[in-house]
């Protein structure tokens, strides 16, 4: 089911039943059954089957006129000259459905009436003037004249009177009159065809050139739509609003009234039913505008809506938020967010994240180092390469590990402790960097710098190539932007196919696990140099061993008299092998000391073994 939480809500103060069945339509092919059309999320009506026609966007132009999906925003219509158009948050099929005044022209009344839908009623597809049913697809006309915009800022009571009075003798020849009252400031806004304007010149008196406007919801938690008649317009009849927009026509003026608080309206002002009810907002700020739902990686690893924080914030209607909270904390929602809403904060309040540990430890200070984390603990082959590649390059780094609850990390709720020394971290993913750069923590970027580092060949093979950009990457390189789910499915448990990306490469090794592609390290860095070298090093260490075994046995004589005789040998012994052995080696070396030397050696031999193995890394 593809959110059915999410089309509940059927204005900012109405919500309903969940819908039994909602069935994501793309095409009218997708239309299997009867249902009630949702073509935005800020306002719908009831239905126990709901089409959910909000993805189904999309512009063809066909010269002189635009087929526009009806799931379209208008705001995505606004760069091809058209002869109306409407709320710019508004769909264009909901605009249609829903009878929106819309901005340029007054010689008509609601949208519905000036473009032509493709719908259908009954199972039957019919096209012309918009009668009810289902919109497939809105034709709008372009304006083939370019307009004259003018406008005169004044008193929001002075510039109705004009206006009031234009309208009572006889229709203006203007192809739009608009008033607009945003807090103190009024301006009245006149559009008309250049052919025209001897026929306005008295009206136009005083006024000034303007570029095309439009109009916002923006974020008011409390949205009136409806109607008056022209002839007894008055400021009065809207008292307290903070913004206003009355589209003046010649009988009829709509009206579209925005407030952070509840407003009542005086006799003659008809709301429409879509204008919210009742004086409470539900949401907790959420004004439904779905942008979030288009950029939400966890609500896409779902394949439901409701795991969005539109979803989220719908729940918290009846305290069921927890359920819909447990995503990786990436923040698109908050970049896009028009309500300004603190989301991720509100969505680590109520999240149950899984926690893993690391389960190796590697102590390795040093002025920079790589940092480990319950993240990046499958990476072990990726981190010897790096240390493998950089000490290739003449740069050396330490090696830490982070052992800290997985939940801890991406909720930001951890005291970072490292040793002094240590002034630059880097790590192996993006997210890592992210989790660990809102901790405050000392810089701290992830290992995508080493592109900078290497030399142009080197280069060339990521570049050449359609790279993936992960979600939490913050770089300057451009790519397809789709989450690899890989972290999700960490701090969530859900399992999720595997998405499919048009990219050859990715820029974060975890996501390359999943999504079965390379990353750039595994581009750039020498292949399979860390098992295979370890194992090279272990077996020159037994061969060494070996070779001295007579001289060792003989040293056994001393054991309980002086211990220390052999164990110095043995160091001497290690300290010819290990000496000269790069640092990816050496880590991974230590890494796999268990396997490599399995429990036949005696333990104090493996005890020397790694702590000469350590001091060699430390050194
Ligand atoms: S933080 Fe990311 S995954 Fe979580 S709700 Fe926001 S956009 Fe979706
Ligand atoms: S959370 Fe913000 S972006 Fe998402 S629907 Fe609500 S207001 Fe819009």
């Amino acid at each position: 089911m593809n959110g059915s939480l999410v089309f509940s809500a059927l204005s900012l103060t109405k919500i309903t039943n969940p819908p039994k069945r909602v069935l994501k339509v793309m095409r009218r092919e997708d239309i299997s059954e009867e249902g009630t059309p949702r073509y935005e999320y800020f306002r719908g009506v009831e239905g126990d089957v709901v089409l959910d026609m909000t993805d189904m966007r999309g512009i063809e132009d066909m010269g002189d006129r635009l087929k526009v999906l009806p799931g379209t925003p208008w705001s995505d219509v606004m760069k091809y000259s058209v002869e109306t158009f409407g709320l710019m948050e508004a769909s264009v099929g909901g605009s249609v459905a829903f009878s929106d005044a819309g901005f340029g022209f007054n010689e008509f009344g609601p949208i519905s009436r000036r473009v032509e839908v493709e719908a259908m009623l009954s199972g039957q597809t019919y096209v012309g003037e918009y009668r009810g049913g289902v919109i497939l697809s809105v034709t709008l006309r372009k304006d083939p004249r370019p307009l004259e915009y003018r406008k005169l800022e004044r008193d929001f009571e002075f510039l109705i009177r004009r206006v009031r009075y234009w309208f009572s003798y006889s229709l203006p020849p203007f192809r739009d009159v608009t008033v607009i009252k945003n807090g103190d400031k009024a301006t009245l806004y006149v559009a008309y065809p250049k052919s025209r304007e001897a026929l306005l010149s008295e009206k136009l008196e005083g006024m000034t050139p303007t570029s095309p406007y439009s109009f916002e919801l923006g974020n008011y938690r409390f949205r009136y739509f409806g109607e008056l008649r022209t002839e007894s317009l008055s400021g009065t009849q809207f008292p307290d609003a903070e913004k206003i927009c009355l589209f003046v026509r010649k009988d009829v003026t709509r009206f579209v009234v925005l407030s952070s608080t509840p407003l009542d309206f005086p006799q003659g002002v008809v709301l429409y039913p879509y204008s919210t009810e009742g004086r409470t907002d539900l949401f907790q700020g959420c004004i439904l505008c779905g942008r979030c739902v288009s950029v939400c990686p966890h609500g896409q690893q779902r394949g439901n809506k409701d795991y969005t924080p539109l979803g989220f914030f719908i729940a918290s209607v009846n305290g069921r938020e927890e359920e819909y909270a447990n995503c990786h904390m990436c923040g698109k929602c908050d970049e896009v967010c028009p309500a300004k809403l603190d989301i991720v904060g509100r969505l680590k309040g109520k999240a149950k994240l899984r926690s893993h540990e690391i389960d190796v430890v590697l102590n390795f200070p040093a002025k920079k180092v790589i940092l480990l984390t319950p993240i990046s603990r499958e990476l072990k082959k990726e981190l010897v390469d790096v240390l493998n590649l950089l000490s290739s390059l003449g740069m050396k780094l330490g090696v830490l590990t982070l052992n800290v609850p997985l939940e801890k990390l991406v909720k930001g709720e951890l005291e970072l402790s490292l040793p002094q020394e240590v002034e630059q971290i880097y790590t192996l993913t993006p997210e890592e960097a992210y989790y660990l750069v809102q901790l405050r923590s000392r810089r701290v970027m992830d290992v995508s710098f080493l592109y900078d580092e290497l030399p142009e060949p080197l280069k060339k093979s990521v570049t050449d190539k359609r790279v993936h950009r992960p979600c939490f990457y913050k770089g300057r390189t451009k790519g397809e932007e789709k989450c690899s789910f890989a972290l999700l499915e960490l701090v969530n448990g859900e399992p999720t196919s595997t998405p499919s990306v048009g990219a050859e490469i990715t820029l974060c090794p975890l996501a390359g696990k999943k999504l079965g592609i390379p990353s750039y390290l595994d581009v750039i860095t020498p292949s399979t140099e860390g098992k295979q070298g370890a194992r090279g090093v272990s077996d020159e260490i037994l061969r060494t061993f070996k070779e001295r075994e007579k001289v060792m046995k003989d040293m056994e004589w001393y054991e309980g008299l002086d211990d220390t005789l052999i164990q110095d040998y043995v160091r001497g012994l290690l300290r010819g092998v290990l000496k000269g052995k790069g640092v990816g080696d050496l880590i991974s070396l230590y890494l796999g000391l268990g396997d490599l030397f399995k429990s036949s050696e005696e333990e104090w031999l493996l005890k020397i073994i790694e702590e000469e193995v350590r001091r060699e890394i430390m050194n």
